[in-house]
């Protein structure tokens, strides 16, 4: 059996990112993925693949804690969810590293700060094409210059911010993560298209993680990837205190790889799974879990989408412009954090199907759809012991989950609309609509269920302390000397914005951190 410097088991923005900064140090390393690349065809943008026929999903089934079958809206590929993000790339605020009171209770602190992560945050804008406005935001921490400018609003949404801004709100520019042009149009990879948020991107100008770190790093020779493995357990020497054999499925045969340090990356959910499913006699219950926290502390953010549908057009393509943060940190009469505002991609007639009653005429969801602004609302949820990832007798993934912390988020929720009923004018009726654009028209909230993993973190949590944490501050197993968690489950607590460019910050820093262990 060859014996690798690094085996990396995953390949999206923990896994790929981190790929991409050991490349550099020569060393050999192994990067094992159970997909493969996401091919490229018509189908990439087309919303009834996509969406309704759920073509590039995980075909898999977890189940909740009541026993009830889930099927988890999460992709197995090259690059992993990356592929299919919307590419909304935030720095945590600073006071999401410290201890936060919420309504529904505390939020717990890191053991880094902000500034520690600070220059990975920069290291990571640069390396997936952050465009953005420094400063706009207003919960924003300070930070370098975005390495490209904010992506334009199309006119419905530069209304809708200028009348935001009447209202005394700071809407900003979505830091983006897309490879647009827009000084010059014929040299722009991106057409700033209507299937981005949930799609893989055609004409690879998404700046995931296959395209901007995996594939470069499998460009440097000492640099191997291996689709269509999928990594099934971990074994450690007699004492237990370090990994020595990864065994895993390949086209149905069971195949064994070493390395001097292991570096596990499936996404949150996944990675807790493969950690209990690796128990053994000096770690019965779950590899590196002498602390119980392997598989706790589920979060996935409490999310919504509301359609604010009004008698107005919006006939926008490209949706994700736009963000509000306002709210980040609570309002007058709230002293608690209630969550940050955006969009989703565009909605369109035939992926609202899927949520429809069944008699509803298709031309009324298009017309729905193209009257239709698609907000996103995120609201952090807290670190609760019993939201966690278990096995059932048969290894299957259990993902139990109560919500909590709410009331932020139905305030943030609230006062989105009331917002809206304020709205003064549109673009299309101009004054008239100066009764309320949106006042007789209808909101449609829909609370994103359990099966949207999407956010999915916090399952394997780093720490000073052993006895509460898996992983240590540089994110290796307090127990195991050779084996790190190099993706979302790091997280001890999921703040609201969203997790990806924090998950490939932290990737860099890891690993800048091996390769000064290695040398
Ligand atoms: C539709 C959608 C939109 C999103 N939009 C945004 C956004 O706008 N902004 C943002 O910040 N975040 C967004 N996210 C979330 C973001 O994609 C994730 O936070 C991020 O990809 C998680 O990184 P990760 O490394 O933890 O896991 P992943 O990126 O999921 O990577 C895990 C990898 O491990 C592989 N794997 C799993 N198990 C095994 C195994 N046993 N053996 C081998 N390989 C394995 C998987 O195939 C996958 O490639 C979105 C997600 C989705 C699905
Ligand atoms: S908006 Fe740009 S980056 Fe996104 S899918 Fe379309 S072309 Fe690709």
């Amino acid at each position: 059996m060859e014996n690798y410097d690094v085996i990396i088991i995953g390949s999206g923005a923990g896994g790929g990112t981190l790929a991409y900064r050991l490349a550099a140090s020569g060393k050999k390393i192994l990067i094992l993925e159970r997909g493969g690349y996401i091919p490229r065809e018509k189908e990439n943008w087309s919303s009834k693949a996509v969406n309704t026929e759920a073509r590039y999903q995980a075909k898999e089934t977890w189940r909740d804690r009541n026993g009830k079958p889930l099927h988890p809206h999460t992709n197995y590929c090259v690059g992993g969810n990356t592929k299919f993000y919307g590419a909304a790339l935030f720095r945590l605020r600073e006071r999401d590293f410290r201890e936060l009171r919420h309504h529904g209770g505390v939020s717990p602190a890191w053991p880094i700060s902000y500034q520690d992560l600070a220059p990975y945050y920069d290291e990571a804008e640069a390396l997936y094409h952050v465009h953005g406005n420094r400063g706009e935001d207003p919960s924003d921490p300070p930070g370098a210059a975005y390495p490209h400018p904010a992506v334009s609003h199309e006119p419905r949404l530069q209304h809708l911010s200028e009348d935001f801004e009447r209202q005394g709100l700071r809407p900003f520019h979505t830091p983006l993560g897309i490879m647009v042009n827009e000084r010059n149009r014929r040299a722009s990879a991106c057409i700033r298209c209507n299937t981005c948020d949930g799609y893989p991107c055609m004409v690879n100008a998404k700046s995931d993680a296959q395209v901007c770190a995996v594939d470069r790093a499998i460009e440097s020779p000492n640099v191997t990837l291996l689709t269509g493995v999928k990594v099934e357990r971990l074994e450690t020497s007699a004492s237990g205190r370090e990994i020595t054999r990864v065994v895993a499925i390949r086209e149905g045969r069971t195949e064994t790889y070493s390395a001097d340090i292991v570096a596990v990356s499936c996404g949150a959910i996944n990675s807790a799974a493969l950690l209990l499913r690796s128990a053994n006699g000096r770690h019965p219950d779950g590899l590196a879990n002498g602390s119980g926290a392997v598989g706790r502390h589920y979060m996935g953010h409490t999310n919504s989408v509301l359609m604010a549908v009004s008698k107005c057009p919006n006939p926008t393509v490209f949706q994700k412009t736009l963000s509000v943060n306002d709210f980040y940190f609570g309002e007058p009469g709230f002293d608690y954090p209630m969550g940050h505002i955006s969009f989703v991609g565009k909605l369109d007639g035939e992926t609202l199907k899927g949520g429809a009653p069944p008699l509803t005429p298709g031309f009324t969801l298009d017309l729905m759809a193209s009257h239709s602004l698609d907000f996103w609302l995120t609201s952090e949820d807290l670190p609760d012991p019993d939201n966690r990832v278990t096995l059932d007798r048969d290894g299957n993934i259990v993902l139990s989950y109560r919500a909590n912390n709410e009331e932020g988020h139905k305030r943030l929720i609230a006062r989105l609309k009331n917002l809206l009923n304020r709205q003064r004018s549109c673009p299309v009726h101009g004054h008239e609509c100066h009764q309320g654009l949106f006042a007789r028209n209808l909101y449609l909230a829909e609370r994103i269920p359990l099966a949207g993993v999407a956010h999915q973190n916090g399952t394997i949590r780093f720490g000073a302390d052993p006895r509460a944490s898996a992983l240590d501050v540089n994110c290796r197993a307090h127990e195991v000397d050779n084996l790190y968690v190099v993706d979302a489950s790091f997280f001890p607590s999921s703040a609201a914005v969203n997790p990806a460019l924090t998950i490939m910050a932290n990737a860099l820093r890891v690993g800048s951190h091996l390769m000064e262990r290695m040398n």
